[in-house]
């Protein structure tokens, strides 16, 4: 939405972002999936070049700093900073070991620092309203505003940008109308495809990443996609899993393996194959992933497993004591 709607802030705010740090390159790593942001992005850049706002010598100020949209393929796990390093550098997007951090040796073995859109679009309102004017949005420790995407089973789907705070009963049903079948809204995942689902009980939280994280569940990027009260929780925890198989980078086994074997096992649990075994071990399993996997893609992945185990057990054929 940011890129395609208001590529300068972007634009501005990395820019920002180099001169603090020294930098006089900058990379968008843009996946390839998004081919009017990128025809945005470059327009944006050709016209601050054409203006003196990047290049050497900015508007005058002695200072440098380039830019440009390098497109990845569409791996996911290029989101994770070191994997999206590896894919800058023409290489397989593999998570790197940490340390050493990016800030220490990132791209081509250059100090680097990886900050988010949002991040980076925040940075020149901030430098030109002051901190106050942003803390004065969101509640808690999450200060400023999101952008919503909220979409799935809802009348209304789309954008829309808010400050923390928001309940998601509000952005459900005063902004996404309720859902689009009219039946009742039964969960909602948010945060993208590793991020936990939330049962009607827990609509009234509002956004803010701390109350999220006490309830198990994460706000991630703020992708909320809803579903009725048809929707099958197992079949939603064998597709967390069997999405960590199709985008494992491949490099640490609770990952790498884990999730096939999550796969299998939500299996049996749902044909009834030594069930209350079966749910021990995924249960384990989805301990292993999480403390043993080397980022937070096999780290993550047990989020919407086990949030839809322990919400909707009737789903995988459990009672509430055998889950
Ligand atoms: S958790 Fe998965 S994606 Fe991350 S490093 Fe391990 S195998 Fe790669």
């Amino acid at each position: 939405m940011i890129m395609e709607g208001d590529p300068f802030v972007l634009i501005e705010g990395m820019t920002i972002a180099g001169l603090a740090v020294g930098a006089t390159q900058g990379y968008i790593y843009l996946r390839i999936e998004y081919p009017h942001a990128k025809i945005a992005l470059n327009q944006a850049i050709d016209a601050a070049y054409a203006r003196g706002y990047l290049g050497e010598n900015i508007q005058n100020s002695g200072k440098t700093f380039h830019l440009e949209v390098r497109s990845g393929a569409g791996a996911y796990i290029c989101g994770e900073e070191t994997s999206l390093l590896e894919s800058l550098e023409g290489k397989r997007g593999l998570v790197r070991f940490k340390p050493p951090l990016p800030a220490i040796v990132g791209l081509f073995g250059k100090p680097t620092i990886v900050n988010n859109v949002i991040s980076l679009a925040s940075v020149p309102i901030i430098l030109d309203k002051g901190g106050e004017y942003y803390r004065d949005y969101g509640m808690g420790r999450s200060r400023g505003t999101l952008p919503i995407q909220i979409a799935g089973n809802i009348k209304h789907p789309g954008l829309f940008e808010a400050a923390f705070g928001i309940t998601l009963r509000e952005i459900l049903y005063t902004y996404g109308g309720g859902s689009a079948s009219g039946r009742p809204i039964r969960a909602v995942q948010v945060g993208g495809p590793l991020g936990a689902y939330v049962h009607e009980g827990q609509f009234d939280t509002p956004l803010d990443y701390e109350a999220f994280a006490a309830m198990q569940a994460v706000l991630g990027h703020g992708g909320i996609v809803v579903h009725d009260d048809t929707s099958n929780m197992a079949d939603m925890a064998r597709y967390a899993m069997e999405f960590c198989v199709e985008e494992s980078c491949g490099k640490c086994t609770p990952c790498r393996i884990g999730s096939t074997r999550g796969v299998e096992v939500i299996d049996k649990i749902v044909n009834n194959i030594e069930k209350d075994k079966n749910t021990v071990l995924l249960r384990d399993l989805c301990n292993t992933m999480t403390f043993g996997s080397l980022c937070a893609m096999g780290g993550m992945t047990p989020f919407p497993v086990l949030s839809a185990l322990n919400h909707f057990p009737e789903d995988f054929g459990l009672s509430k004591d055998k889950a």
